[in-house]
């Protein structure tokens, strides 16, 4: 004890992850990531195929000012004003840098290729091509990564718990996939930039390893959570066909573009019914996209899948091409011909703008632990604007890999045994003690995406989501410790299942009380029963464990005074 040590660990190896383990390393600081799947390739960033929004002004006249605006008008008014300035300032030299690093951005007439996209006010968002985005800027930190003497790397490693003591990180117990061992890491400093939590849904857009796990972590450790109630959705996300290897939300663009019809499971065009005469233009917005698919399926009258249908073949080839360009070859290649055939879509949950509560330098209110990425909550406020996330990714892993590094050369590692066997003999325990135990963590799991789906999804109520809370707290209470996970070491399913899952149930529940607080409708979070915005609620709630139950409170948020802002 203990098994491994460094100065900085960071847990994630997203887009967040790995940029804040480069930063740490060239501030001087020894740096252990860890990834419960292969670094690099675990979460959202290696999926994202569409745009990054950063204010270049290449293409027109941007403003770090004018991203600033538009980001806190999507959010509502709930943004964290500072946490916001720091993304659209800290953007342009980001995406720079990794250009210097070996992304190469779109460019046209010698200018990296910018687009619009809703909610921006100019045309903001660069990308390599629009199915490659993702994919590209993580090779890019993964080649940068191995460079670097100075970062360890470990795939198949799951954080489980976040060790503290006397008010400080010490380090972690991580849970090793491939012979099922508990793994003591001692550092001076943690980074949680574990990601998102959208696989907390049945219907979401994420990888197997978005289950909200940084948000259980942070509360765990004594960290605090904000905002937890706005996870966005996504209103057309792909449902069917099966789409192998590509991006579930990408329809957007081309329904806006081409004008993809909406129909209901009759084949009827359907959006007037909800407000909306879309007809011809087919740019209803996204969230009566999202209530008029729901409604019509609630009605009966969804599609198989429990959707819409969008449909483009009243589209001639060559314009679907023109459009479309190297994508219908790779829809052709998944078996879909949209001269042929409509694709099922619906909503999904696809982000989180909730999640740890944190300064401009990252920082917990616990010593030594910093958050990044989509970890960090309050950048975004009550709704995300597109292509921010991978900004937020970069910018706030950059920062919390320089913050953290300079932290250690003031902190002493002071390892404390007894902590970490404690620590290890409790979770070695979790799941095993008993031969009565009769529950497969994995259908608890689906059980608990089933609940969030219909019960803390796009269009809430006080009713479902009380019901939601009480099973939540049923399955935390009694049925977690009654988990099946068999005796077997290596590559044992349930047994990193059982963990997920406990992670996932402490997170959907800080999800479902703060959207049962909440009652008034704003930005991402919709209440049926309170359809209007309350500005009595221009607050932000903030979450915290006491004695093992959430704890909230509201507060101001956080404002930025336009002076401060460097424009570059
Ligand atoms: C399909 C899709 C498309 C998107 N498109 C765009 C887009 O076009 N533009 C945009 O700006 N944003 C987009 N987003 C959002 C954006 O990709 C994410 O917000 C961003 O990449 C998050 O980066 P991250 O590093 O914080 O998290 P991730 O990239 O999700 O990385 C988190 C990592 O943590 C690991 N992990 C999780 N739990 C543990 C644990 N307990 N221990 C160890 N490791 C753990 C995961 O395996 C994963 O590798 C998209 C998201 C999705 C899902």
């Amino acid at each position: 004890m203990p098994h491994l040590s460094t100065d900085v660990l960071v847990i994630g190896a997203g887009g967040a992850g790995m940029y804040a383990a480069i930063a740490a390393a060239q501030e001087g600081a020894s740096v252990l990531l860890l990834d419960k799947g292969q670094i690099g390739r675990g979460g959202a960033t290696i999926m994202a195929q569409m745009t990054v929004a950063v204010a270049l002004g290449e293409q027109e006249p941007d403003s770090i000012a004018l991203h600033l605006e538009d980001t806190l008008k999507a959010g509502r008014g709930l943004c964290n004003g500072e946490l916001s300035a720091l993304l659209c300032e800290d953007g342009p030299k980001r995406i720079r840098e990794m250009e210097e690093w070996g992304t190469r951005w779109a460019r046209e007439n010698g200018h990296i290729k910018q687009e619009m996209a809703p909610g921006h006010s100019v045309k903001r968002c660069c990308y390599v091509d629009f199915l490659n985005t993702g994919p590209a800027v993580a090779a890019t930190l993964r080649r940068k990564v191995s460079e670097i003497p100075a970062i360890r790397r470990l795939s198949n490693l799951a954080a489980v718990d976040i060790l503290v003591s006397e008010g400080r990180a010490r380090g972690a117990i991580a849970l090793n996939f491939v012979d099922g061992e508990l793994v003591a890491i001692q550092s001076k400093a943690v980074i949680l930039a574990a990601g998102g939590l959208t696989k907390l849904y049945e219907r979401n857009s994420a990888s197997a390893n978005m289950g909200g796990e940084a948000y259980a972590l942070a509360l765990w450790a004594g960290a605090e959570l904000i905002d937890m109630e706005f996870v966005q959705f996504f209103p057309i996300g792909h449902l069917a066909p099966r789409l192998v290897g590509m991006d579930p939300i990408m329809w957007d663009p081309f329904r806006y573009k081409l004008g993809g019809k909406m129909l209901n499971g009759k084949f009827e065009e359907f959006i007037d019914r909800y407000g909306s005469t879309d007809f011809g233009k087919y740019n209803a917005t996204r969230d009566i996209a999202a209530y008029a698919i729901l409604k019509e399926v609630e009605a009966g009258r969804g599609t198989l899948h429990g959707g819409a249908y969008l449909d483009f073949r009243h589209i001639p080839e060559a314009q679907l091409r023109g459009a479309f360009g190297p994508v219908i070859d790779r829809l052709l290649a998944n078996g879909i011909d949209l001269t042929k055939t409509p694709v099922e879509v619906g909503p999904m949950a696809h982000y989180h703008m909730g999640g740890i509560r944190v300064d401009v330098n990252m920082q917990t209110r616990v010593a030594g632990l910093y958050a990044a990425g989509e970890a960090v909550g309050g950048a975004n406020g009550a709704n995300r604007l597109s292509g921010n996330a991978i900004t937020e990714a970069f910018v706030f892993g950059a920062r919390a890999g320089s913050a953290a590094a300079e932290s250690v050369t003031r902190a002493r590692s002071e390892w404390n045994d007894q902590l970490a066997d404690e620590a290890l003999r409790r979770l070695k325990s979790f799941g095993r003690d008993s031969e009565a135990n009769r529950i497969a963590p994995i259908a608890l799991q689906a059980e608990l995406q089933k609940v969030m789906w219909e019960q803390a999804g796009p269009f809430r109520t006080g009713e479902k989501l009380m019901a939601a809370l009480m099973r939540i707290d049923e399955m935390r209470k009694k049925d977690l410790p009654r988990l099946r996970v068999g005796a077997a070491r290596q590559f044992n399913l349930d047994l990193q299942d059982a963990f997920e899952l406990r992670a996932m149930l402490a997170t959907a529940g800080a999800v479902v009380r703060s959207a049962l607080a909440r009652t008034e409708s704003r930005g991402a979070h919709q209440r049926e029963d309170f359809p209007a915005p309350d500005d009595t609620f221009l607050k932000n709630q903030v979450l915290e464990l006491k004695d093992g139950e959430i704890e909230s409170r509201w507060l101001p948020p956080v404002r930025v005074a336009r002076s401060s802002i460097n424009d570059g």
